[in-house]
This record gives C-alpha cells, structure tokens and sequence, in this order.
C-alpha cells in the first residue's frame, strides 16, 4: 500500500494543524469546563471549507481524500476532541445525503452542510435500540401526502443545534432491516422537540440529545428508496469508522505528546523520570501502538477511496485505535502523577474523551462481530 501523503493532503494537515494549535486547543478546556457546544469552533471550521471535507466538489464539498480527511480529524481531535465528535457526527448526516438523496435533497442541504451554514445530525440510537439498529421502534408511516413520523431518538450528536437531521424510522413493521427507511427532517419541521442535553463523561462540548418526533413529513422527506435505510446506515458507519479511528489517533497522539515532555522535565530524586525505564518502556509501547494504529487507520482511509468493499478495514482500525487511545492515554495520565488526575492538566480530559471510541458508532464488541462476519464470510 502507497501511504505517500500527497500535496493537498500535506496542505490541509498544515492548515488544521494551525487551527487546533491556535484556535481550537486554547479553548478546549473551556468548552469542557462548561459543557458549552462547540459552534463557536465549528464555524471557524465551516469557513475554511472542513465541513465539506467529505463531499465531492459538484455537490458543494472540497472532495478531499479519505486520507486528507483523517489528517484534519486526528488535528482537531487532537486539539479539542469534542469539536472532532461535532465535525464527524455532521459528516455522517452529509455522507447519508450524498450516498442516498436525490438531486433536489443534495441541493437543499450539502451546500451549505459544506460552508457551514447548515449543521447536521444523524438519528439513528434509540434508548431500547443501540448496538441493534432492527430494534428500533420509531415509525415512518406512508399517509395522505408523505409520510407520519413518531418514536424518540437517544444520544444524539448535534442534535440540539441540527438544522437538518438524518432520522432512520421502521416503515415496514414485517420486514427486519429491510423495513428501515431514511428521512429528512428539518429543524422547524412541526412535532419535532428537542430533550435536554445528556449529562457525559467526556465529549461535553458536542452534547448529545433525546429527540422527539411527531411529524407529518413531505412525500420528499424519504431519503432514498423505502426500505433501504439500514444499508444507508450501515454505509455511512463504515466511513465513520474511519474518522472515529482518526479521532483516536489525534486524542492518544496529545496525550502522548504530553507525557513525553512531561517525563523530560519533571524531576524526582534529582533525575528526570525520562532516565526511568520503566517510563521509557511505557514510552516506547505508546509510541508503537500509536503508529500501528496510524497504519491500520490509513490503510482503511485507503480502501475507503478504493471503490471496494472495506467493512472489515474499517473496522479493524476503529477496534484497535480506540482500544489503543484507551490504553495511550490512561499511561500518559500515569506517567504525569497527581498532575495528570488534576484538572489542571488536560490529561484527564484526553481519558475521558477517549472512553466514548469504544462505544459509539458501533462498539468495540459490535466491530469484533463485524470482522469475524467479513472473515468467515
Ligand atoms: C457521546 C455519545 C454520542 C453518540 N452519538 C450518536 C449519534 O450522533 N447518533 C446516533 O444514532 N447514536 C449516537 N450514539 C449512540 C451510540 O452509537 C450507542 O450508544 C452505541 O451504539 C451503543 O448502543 P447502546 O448504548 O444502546 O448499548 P447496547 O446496544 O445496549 O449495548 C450494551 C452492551 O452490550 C454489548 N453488545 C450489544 N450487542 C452485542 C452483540 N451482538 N455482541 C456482543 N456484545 C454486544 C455492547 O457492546 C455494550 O457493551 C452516541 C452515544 C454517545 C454516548
């Protein structure tokens, strides 16, 4: 496999480099403190164009790589991972437009979806219907003019601010995951209520919402065929899983980072505990694993522009780097004390933000079953 980061791509790392450095990590700590969302943030990322990273040029976006795109994610992520978790949750409402709207949906929303204007959310967990997306009890049903809207979403990103949300719905109550279909909605669409912000362990900047629907809908408002809403989501997933990978790498890269320098310098009995080596062992098992993860996470950046199927690619990386960020960042904490459990420093945010790649978009469990169905298939 050919990892040569080309020239467009060395341009946007450089420029979301700049942006975390200068703009996003100096009020990373803030947004946490407060649990404030992270549109101040997003918006600077709008106007650069990295809302529409992952849309082609003809409906709007930069048409960047896959690999292009998980070197912005892994600086932002890096930077302040809750603005990552914003950013990547609004792709995946623009990747399930792209993937299944007609011309007039595209036009209507990736447009401005890329530039900022318009802010998505992709609905699909329900507080009984996680891991299982075929439990899910929110109805689409066909009526006089479109369609009949109702059910309650659960942990939604973005979606207390959405002005367009991608909600997955039962229209075939007989039919299992063929019964799934995609709707539109838009934010003043009537019935349409918004819960109250979850209360998180990490992530506080990119709050997640229960949503409730009770909606008459256009005949339009249908994403793609009826019936085709679990291959949609499964679709969109298994890009996500990249970016997920990506946030990994961004998150448990800073804490590594962090811990580096913290080992040079802080001094116990008159040596810097850099001279330990218990400390260079967990150094160097940081470092190795990082850079397993970067491999795994751009070889399925790469299968993902291939045109093939990359499920299992996808997979795998999100399983290990976020199990990775888990292990990377819980070390660095360690490897800086009582400094590191202070919230002085942000090495307990990098843990607790970590936590969160384990579970959603498919937990670590959900992709162990996802590889073991692509290798024994
Ligand atoms: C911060 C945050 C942001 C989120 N953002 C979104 C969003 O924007 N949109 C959205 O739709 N959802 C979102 N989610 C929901 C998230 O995707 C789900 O929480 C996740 O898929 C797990 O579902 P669940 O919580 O219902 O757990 P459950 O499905 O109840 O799983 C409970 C446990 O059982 C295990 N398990 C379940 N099934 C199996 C199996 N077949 N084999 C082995 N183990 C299994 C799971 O791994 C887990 O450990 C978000 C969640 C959080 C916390």
């Amino acid at each position: 496999m050919d990892f040569t980061i080309g020239e467009e791509e060395r341009a946007l790392e450089e420029t979301a480099a700049r942006v975390a450095r200068d703009l996003l990590a100096p009020r990373a700590a803030a947004h946490d403190e407060a649990a404030s969302f992270v549109g101040d943030n997003l918006a600077e990322l709008g106007k650069l164009g990295f809302l529409g990273l992952n849309l082609r040029e003809e409906e709007g976006g930069a048409g960047a790589s896959s690999l292009g795109i998980s070197l912005v994610v892994e600086r932002v992520a890096g930077a302040c991972a809750a603005t990552a978790s914003a950013m990547t949750a609004h792709y995946l409402a623009t990747d399930a437009i792209a993937i299944a709207g007609t011309d007039a949906q595209k036009a209507q929303w990736l447009p401005a979806a890329a530039e900022g204007r318009a802010l998505g959310a992709f609905a699909l967990s329900e507080p009984q219907a996680g891991s299982n997306p075929t439990d899910m009890t929110t109805r689409g049903e066909a009526v006089e003019g479109g369609w009949h809207l109702t059910g309650t979403k659960q942990w939604i990103t973005n979606g207390g601010f959405a002005d367009f949300l991608v909600v997955f719905a039962r229209t075939d109550p007989a039919a299992g995951a063929r019964g799934l279909s995609a709707f539109l909605v838009g934010r003043d669409a009537p019935g349409f209520r918004k819960g109250a912000a979850e209360r998180t362990m990490g992530l506080k900047g990119a709050p997640v919402f229960e949503l409730g629907f009770d909606c008459r809908l256009p005949a339009d408002a249908l994403l793609g065929p009826a019936g085709s809403g679990f291959k949609t989501a499964m679709a969109v997933l298994d890009r996500g899983r990249v970016e997920i990978a990506s946030m990994a790498l961004g998150i448990a890269g800073a804490a590594f980072e962090a811990a580096r320098d913290w080992a040079k310098q802080r001094q116990v009995g008159g040596r810097p505990i850099a001279d330990l080596q218990g400390l260079q062992w967990m150094l160097a098992d940081m470092h190795a694993e990082l850079e397993a993860a970067r491999l795994l996470t751009w070889r399925a950046a790469l299968a993902r522009d291939s045109g093939h199927r990359f499920a299992r690619e996808a997979a795998v990386a999100k399983l290990y780097a976020s199990e990775m960020a888990g292990r990377v960042t819980d070390a660095a904490l360690q490897i800086h004390g009582g400094y590191g459990y202070s919230r002085a420093l942000p090495l307990e945010r990098y843990a607790r933000d970590a936590r969160i790649l384990r579970i959603f978009e498919g937990s670590s469990e959900i992709q162990r079953n996802i590889i073991a169905r692509e290798l024994l298939r």
